[in-house]
């Protein structure tokens, strides 16, 4: 029989996570939960190495539910100077309490005992102060392998690699906003609906390879063998635990997180592109980045305070600062660029609803819309970032294990979702840098085929984590894209059309070759044009050799 107690590890994942100091540890070395704090965010669920904390669950409205549930090995008997409540009424004596060093030399006889008995496999487990949680408090004889008895084999504190994905968080929101500035890089200062230079289109894919690597090293990547339509030379593998017990416990969170966090994303990606348009006068691109980036950090608010339960339970995050908590850290950029993106949005509302107002408090907004709208710019690529490292730092394998290449997916996505969503919605003489960003971001961090960041960082991420059909999968979404069509927003139909204007062929001819009427080949050409901002079928040609169309 195994007992899945807290282990109440020397250095706890779950008190190094924990995002309103809810867990402590006590003075008898044990960690404990403290029901009246904890606002059930359920972060030390998903961090613990060993799976043995959880969420209360019960009917709604009952008291605690929700909150953080695990061994407390007593704490109320252990001040009462009494033993664990299992310890004492253990009748075998197999649940023992004591001091630690004393009960090691114990458990170290009997293991002797055991083996010197023939029991090959007697160990103990978690009783190494040099292991990945330096040692536990609550140690076990095993008789097999940790694995026999649902435990992790070599359990590590999730907060080590910690460091490392706060700098590679910071690399990727480096990335993100150098690639929200390159989207802007060559558009000339507009007004109204003013066009951009047609040479700025596409910039940041120019002459790219549909093939080449990006920060992911796609490219590396793709000369290696891939396992894609290999056939299988095994059966499936069947995974079978101890009594169908998960070793790691998955984490606890539903719909509403990753909601959250691709909302906070598509917020921190308008904001970019609602300071890049506010400095360069595309008034269009700045409205909509503005009012879309408040509205999404609503959203995901809301998200998040419903995953929680109770709205006041979002407060317990403000009362502390926490370095070794992604969640707490969160809470605080979040804090920072909230008001900010509040007020560049409420600037641009007030200037919609009464534009012609001499009000002092109007006048005060509209003067404050331009410096907020900048700091929310400059808070953004945080925003976007810190969610890969709430998910990095966790027990989940795959998850932790992506740490390198989670911030920059989730980078790449706050720029695909906001330049994609800008591009739908702002007339296309201002959307360029919106349909830069939604593709070429990856151009930021070095990668000279303008490689598309999201996808290329989640191929690498696949790669080392051995995932042959994700890889597969989003390999396939790669080879979809034609760089310098997606870049100026052209649909396929678009693309082919124009690849026989830049041939010399009459619309007659066009309309001939592709099965279509002549009036609809005219409806392509003049949605090229406006697309290309190119004023005619010769500098559509021109377009069309530059970026390798033809
Ligand atoms: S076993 Fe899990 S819940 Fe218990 S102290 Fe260690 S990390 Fe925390
Ligand atoms: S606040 Fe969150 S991390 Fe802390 S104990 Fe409660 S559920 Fe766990």
């Amino acid at each position: 029989m195994s007992s899945n107690v807290c282990k109440h590890c020397t250095h706890a994942a779950c008190l190094d996570v924990c995002p309103t100091g809810a867990l402590f540890r006590t003075e008898f070395g044990t960690v404990v939960v403290q029901d009246d704090v904890c606002n059930g965010c359920g972060y030390c669920v998903a961090a613990c190495p060993f799976g043995v904390i959880e969420r209360r669950s019960g009917p709604a409205g009952a008291r605690d539910i929700g909150i953080a549930q695990k061994c407390t090995l007593c704490y109320d008997r252990l001040g009462a100077g009494l033993e664990p409540a299992c310890a004492k009424a253990c009748p075998t004596d197999s649940i023992q309490f004591g001091d630690l060093d004393e009960l090691r030399e114990r458990a170290d006889a009997r293991v002797r005992r055991l083996r010197d008995d023939g029991v090959e496999g007697a160990r103990l487990y978690g009783h190494d102060p040099e292991d990945g949680v330096s040692g536990t408090g609550a140690f076990f004889l095993l008789l097999d392998e940790p694995e026999v008895y649902g435990l992790p084999p070599d359990p590590v504190v999730t907060t080590r690699d910690l460091p490392h994905m706060f700098n590679r968080a910071g690399m990727a929101g480096l990335a993100l906003l150098a690639g929200a500035a390159l989207a802007f890089v060559g558009g000339a200062p507009v007004s109204g609906t003013t066009a951009e230079r047609p040479d700025a289109v596409g910039r940041s894919a120019a002459g790219g390879r549909p093939d080449a690597a990006g920060p992911g090293g796609q490219g590396r990547a793709g000369r290696r063998r891939t396992h894609g339509g290999e056939t299988a030379m095994v059966p499936p593998a069947e995974f079978t635990s101890y009594y169908g017990r998960q070793v790691v416990k998955p984490a606890p969170w539903k719909g509403e997180i990753p909601a959250y966090m691709f909302a906070g994303g598509l917020a921190a990606g308008s904001s970019l592109l609602a300071a890049g348009a506010d400095l360069t006068g595309r008034e269009a691109l700045r409205r909509s980045g503005r009012l879309t980036a408040l509205g999404a950090l609503g959203f995901s608010m809301v998200a998040l305070v419903h995953d929680l339960g109770r709205p006041e339970r979002f407060l317990n995050m403000m009362r502390t600062v926490k370095v070794t908590s992604p969640m707490s850290v969160g809470t605080w950029i979040l804090a920072l660029y909230g008001p900010p993106a509040g007020v560049a949005a409420a600037a641009e509302v007030a200037g919609m609803v009464l534009p012609r107002s001499t009000a002092a408090p109007l006048r005060l907004l509209a003067a404050a819309g331009r410096p907020a709208g900048v700091i929310a710019g400059v808070l953004a690529p945080p925003v976007a970032a810190y969610t890969a490292v709430l998910l990095s730092d966790t027990a989940t394998p795959s998850w932790h294990e992506a740490y390198r290449e989670l911030p920059f997916v989730f980078c790449g996505s706050a720029a695909a979702a906001a330049g994609g969503l800008a591009g739908a919605i702002v007339p296309a003489g201002q959307a360029g840098p919106a349909r830069r960003l939604a593709v070429g971001a990856g151009s930021a961090v070095g990668d000279d085929a303008g490689a598309r960041l999201e996808l290329e960082s989640a191929c690498r991420a696949f790669e080392r984590l051995g995932a042959a059909a994700d890889l597969a999968g989003a390999r396939s979404e790669l080879r979809r894209f034609a760089p310098a069509a997606v870049v100026s927003g052209l649909t396929q139909r678009e693309v082919e059309v124009l690849r026989l204007v830049a041939t010399g062929r009459t619309n007659r001819a066009i309309a001939a070759e592709l099965f279509l009427s002549e009036k609809t080949v005219a409806r392509h050409l003049s949605s090229i044009f406006a697309k290309l901002d190119v004023p005619s079928r010769a500098a559509a040609t021109v377009y069309a050799y530059e970026h390798g169309l033809v």
